[in-house]
């Protein structure tokens, strides 16, 4: 059987489904989902590399709201470590831009 990407962490998994708005969850990922009581839709995994653009789109669409680091953080589902390295990111092409 051919292995598929999980949409949520990336992994390729030989059985992969849908579950909590996850088009195909690997088994990791299913499990997380049972753990967090199986929420309607599921918290992306943390800061993979493969996400890694598309959280930094989501933190420049999130940024004029002004959310504090931690409620940043836990909009995209990164660390505030992550976040403080997306602001530093967002700084600099700014300035390259500029
Ligand atoms: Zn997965």
């Amino acid at each position: 059987m051919e292995e598929r990407p999980c949409d949520r962490c990336g992994k390729p998994s030989r059985y992969v489904s849908s579950v909590g708005g996850i088009a195909r969850a690997c088994g990791n990922c299913r499990a997380t989902w049972r753990r967090r009581g199986r929420p309607v839709l599921m918290e992306p995994a943390p800061s993979f590399t493969r996400d890694r653009e598309g959280h930094m789109e989501d933190f420049l669409f999130l940024r004029p709201l002004g959310l504090s680091n931690p409620q940043m953080a836990k909009r995209l589902g990164v660390s505030e470590r992550t976040v403080t390295r997306y602001r530093r990111a967002a700084r600099e092409a700014a300035g390259q831009a500029a």
